[in-house]
C-alpha cells in the first residue's frame, strides 16, 4: 500500500480517486466547520507607506479541521466554489469581519479599514448585493471603511454585468480592489473601464523586482497607470528589506507581506495597532 498519510482510506487508489477522497473530506471538514461555526479569521496588516503604520487589514478565512488538521484556503477556497459552499462561507466571512472592525471601532482604532475577499462566484449570487447592504447597515460602519477584494476571474463571463455589480457596490461607499493583479488576462484593458479604488501587484511580481530589471520596470510602469488613474497601489507578499526600498523608491502607496506581518489573530492585530499608536 502506498502511504499516503493517516487520513487516507484507499490504500490502492490511483491518484484520481485519492484527490477525490481529498475534496470529499475537506468539503465534509467545510461542512462541519460552517455547522459548528469553528470557522474563523485571521488579519494581515496593510501599511502605508508615507507613515509606516497600519491603516488596514485583510481578512484570511481560517479551517481547522479534527482530522485533517490546518486546510489552506488555496485548497477550500476552490471546493466551496465547486459546492455552492461559497455563499454561506462567503456570507459568514462579511459578517463577521465586519463585526470585528466594530470592535476595533469602538476600542478606539477608527481609522483601519478592512479588507475583504469575494469571491466571483459569490458576488454573482442573486442576493450578494441586498445581502452586503443589510449586514453594512446592521454593523453600523461607515461604508468608507470596508473594502472588497475580487480578481479578474469576475470578468470571465461578462464584463459588462460585473461593472455594473462594482458601480452599485461603489454606490454604498463600499470600495474596491483588484487583487492578484498581473496574474489573470488583459487587465490593462479592464483598468480604465471599471471603478477601482485599489489594485494589489501579485506577489509573483514582488518576489523578482530586487533580480529582474524587467519586472522591476513592469511594476514601474503598473504604479505609474494605477496612479493615473487614481487607484492607489498595495504590493503583496513584500519579504524584504531590499523589496521595501525599491517599491518606496516607485512610489507605492502600500505595502502587506511577511515583512511587516504575517496573518495575525484579531487581539495579535490589537496589540499592534496599541503598540503602533504609542510608537
Ligand atoms: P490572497 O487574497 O492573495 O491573500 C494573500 C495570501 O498570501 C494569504 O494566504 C497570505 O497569508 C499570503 N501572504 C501574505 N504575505 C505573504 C508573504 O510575504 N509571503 C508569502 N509567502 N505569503 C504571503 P492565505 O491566507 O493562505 O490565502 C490564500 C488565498 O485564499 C487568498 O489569496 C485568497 O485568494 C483566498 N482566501 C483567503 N481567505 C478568503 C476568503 O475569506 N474568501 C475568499 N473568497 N477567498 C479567500
Ligand atoms: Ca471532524
Ligand atoms: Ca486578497
Ligand atoms: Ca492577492
Amino acid at each position: 500500500a502506498k502511504d499516503n498519510g493517516k487520513n487516507s482510506y484507499s490504500f490502492y487508489a490511483p491518484d484520481m480517486s485519492k484527490s477525490l477522497d481529498r475534496k470529499l473530506l475537506v468539503e465534509g471538514a467545510l461542512r462541519e466547520a460552517i455547522g459548528k461555526n469553528t470557522l474563523y479569521l485571521q488579519y494581515q496588516p496593510i501599511i502605508e507607506l508615507k507613515t509606516g503604520k497600519t491603516v488596514a487589514a485583510e481578512a484570511l478565512l481560517r479551517l481547522k479541521d479534527d482530522e485533517l488538521g490546518f486546510i489552506s484556503p488555496g485548497e477550500f477556497i476552490p471546493i466551496a466554489e465547486e459546492t455552492g459552499l461559497i455563499i454561506p462561507t462567503g456570507d459568514w466571512v462579511i459578517e463577521n469581519a465586519l463585526r470585528e472592525l466594530s470592535y476595533y471601532r469602538l476600542v478606539g482604532y477608527e481609522s483601519l479599514s478592512i479588507t475583504i475577499n469575494v469571491s466571483s462566484l459569490q458576488m454573482k449570487d442573486r442576493n450578494f448585493i441586498d445581502k452586503l447592504k443589510l449586514m453594512v447597515q446592521n454593523a453600523k460602519i461607515p461604508p468608507e471603511f470596508i473594502k472588497l477584494e475580487v480578481t479578474e476571474s469576475v470578468f470571465m463571463e461578462n464584463v459588462e454585468k460585473s461593472i455594473n455589480l462594482f458601480r452599485e457596490i461603489k454606490k454604498m461607499g463600499i470600495k474596491l480592489a483588484l487583487d492578484d493583479f498581473g496574474t489573470g488576462y488583459s487587465s490593462l484593458n479592464y483598468l480604465r473601464s471599471i471603478p477601482l479604488d485599489i489594485l494589489k501587484i501579485d506577489k509573483s511580481f514582488i518576489d523578482e523586482i530586487t533580480t529582474s530589471r524587467v519586472l522591476s520596470e513592469i511594476v514601474d510602469s503598473i504604479i505609474g497607470m494605477a496612479h493615473t488613474l487614481d487607484i492607489l497601489v498595495v504590493a503583496e507578499g513584500v519579504e524584504s528589506e531590499e523589496q521595501l526600498s525599491i517599491l518606496k523608491e516607485k512610489g507605492c502607496d502600500f505595502i502587506q507581506g511577511y515583512f511587516f506581518s504575517k496573518p495575525l489573530m484579531p487581539n495579535q492585530l490589537e496589540e499592534r495597532l496599541q503598540e503602533e499608536k504609542y510608537a
